[in-house]
């Protein structure tokens, strides 16, 4: 594609990878139009301390956007808030906004991202029952983490366990029902899960693992959630936090291939040769893991965008990274590289009970994943080990006295 092309490119959705994508398309000298549509009222921004540090009071939502405004005026973006993208239509190469406008592509990058999965329940519909996906959510929450109030955080995964860390920092009791039998077990191995289990208890937690959720009442003195098994818990606020759904439908109903997010190549590119796609909304190949995957990873969020817009600009680019997450609860760091289908046997660098320590996961002589709990170091020096599949021996892992780096 020339970089001077009239034909303009459309981003569809300005959070993580929107963001980066129009940033990637200027960095990379394209100097047409570029128009970005996100139905949020806010500037592109990221989302990781919406539950941690906007949450708790201790950062502006400015802090999340991801331009300063001088360099955002300087990517000369036609940048709508608030303008939600309600078709496509491959043929005609237009995009039509709810309100009726059509505005036409050369290019389009679809950053849909997903949104939070609801609970299915009678009385989950109360105002009382909230959500954590934006901005606008981090600030109504935020407004009713009342010290002395009881929080019921529905679903023991990443939102859950940061909500309930951030409300028990300020000072409400918190309850968290969880209805498989241990926390974060989608993404975490059993031993990591008990890990965030005991810190949670540490700081005063109530966890309830294996049960379901059947119903919400809700009254003028409060909310009660009732468990699968007949319990019944009263508090002031419920967080639901059970997943999120990926946003498909726009690019299903354009008749792009969808399964379990927007099926894209190594390099972004969906089934139609104009229209790429990148971050939460996607199902990409990683050859590092040797399957097709969905995250739901700021890092892949900003890195596939880049990718993505490359090869919107016809560059020819591969993206292929470890996953990395983090997550922040209370004191504790925990970063985990590395997405094993299943976890296999583990040794342990450091001491655990000092709250820090980094788990290396082995399979066949080399290592599958990393999880560190306040060690972002072991992470940082094993990533190169991890990436270039070398060979390791266990001993040498857990061995304080060999630097990781050597290896
Ligand atoms: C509270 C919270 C905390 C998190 N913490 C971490 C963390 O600690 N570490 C980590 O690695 N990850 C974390 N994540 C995950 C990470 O933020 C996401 O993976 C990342 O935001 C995905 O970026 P994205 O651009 O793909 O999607 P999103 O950020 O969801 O952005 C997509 C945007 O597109 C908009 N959109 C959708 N459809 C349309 C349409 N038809 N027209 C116009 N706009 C549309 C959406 O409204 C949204 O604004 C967290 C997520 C949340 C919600």
């Amino acid at each position: 594609m020339n970089n001077a092309t009239p034909e303009p490119i459309v981003i569809v959705g300005a959070g993580q990878a929107g963001g980066w994508a129009a940033k990637t398309l200027r960095s990379e000298r394209f100097a047409g139009r570029i128009v970005l549509l996100g139905d949020e009222a806010h500037p592109p921004h990221e989302r990781p301390p919406l539950s941690k540090a906007v949450l708790a009071g201790e950062a502006a939502p400015e802090a999340t956007h991801l331009f300063k405004p001088e360099d955002f005026a300087k990517l000369d973006l036609d940048c709508r808030p608030g303008a939600r993208v309600a078709a496509i239509d491959r043929a005609a190469r237009t995009i039509t906004l709810q309100t009726g406008e059509a505005i036409a592509y050369g290019r389009l990058i679809l950053c849909t991202g997903s949104r939070a999965r609801t609970l299915g329940v009678p009385g989950a519909d109360a105002p009382g029952v909230r959500y954590l996906r934006t901005i606008d959510d981090a600030l109504a929450l935020q407004a009713q983490l009342v010290a002395g109030r009881h929080l019921i955080v529905i679903g023991g995964g990443w939102i859950g366990l940061e909500v309930a860390a951030t409300a028990r920092k300020r000072g409400l009791d918190v309850t968290v029902i969880e209805a498989l039998d241990r926390l974060c077990a989608r993404a975490l191995p059993v031993e990591v899960s008990e890990h965030l289990l005991a810190l949670h208890m540490r700081h005063g937690v109530t966890v309830r693992r294996g049960v379901g959720v059947s119903a919400i009442e809700t009254s003028g003195s409060g909310i009660t959630v009732v468990l699968a098994d007949g319990h019944r818990i009263a508090g002031d606020q419920v967080v639901v936090g059970v997943g999120v759904v990926p946003n498909t439908e726009l690019a299903a109903a354009a008749g792009l291939a969808v399964d379990n997010g927007i099926v894209v190549d190594d390099a972004g590119r969906t089934t139609d040769p104009a229209i790429f796609a990148a971050g939460d909304c996607t199902n990409l190949p990683l050859a590092c893991l040797d399957r097709r995957v969905r995250l739901e990873s700021w890092a892949n969020a900003q890195n596939q965008a880049i990718v993505a817009a490359k090869t919107a600009l016809g560059q020819d680019v591969r993206y292929d990274e470890l996953p990395w997450f983090w997550s922040d609860q209370y004191d504790m760091n925990l970063q985990m590289l590395g997405y094993p289908a299943h976890w296999p046997e583990s040794v342990v660098r450091g001491d655990p009970a000092s709250g820090s320590f980094s788990r290396f996961y082995l399979e066949d002589g080399h290592l599958s994943a990393i999880v560190s709990i306040n060690a972002p170091r072991d992470l940082r020096a094993a990533r190169k080990l991890l990436q270039a599949r070398k060979p390791v021996r266990p001993e040498d892992l857990v061995n304080p006295a060999i630097q990781l780096q050597r290896l």
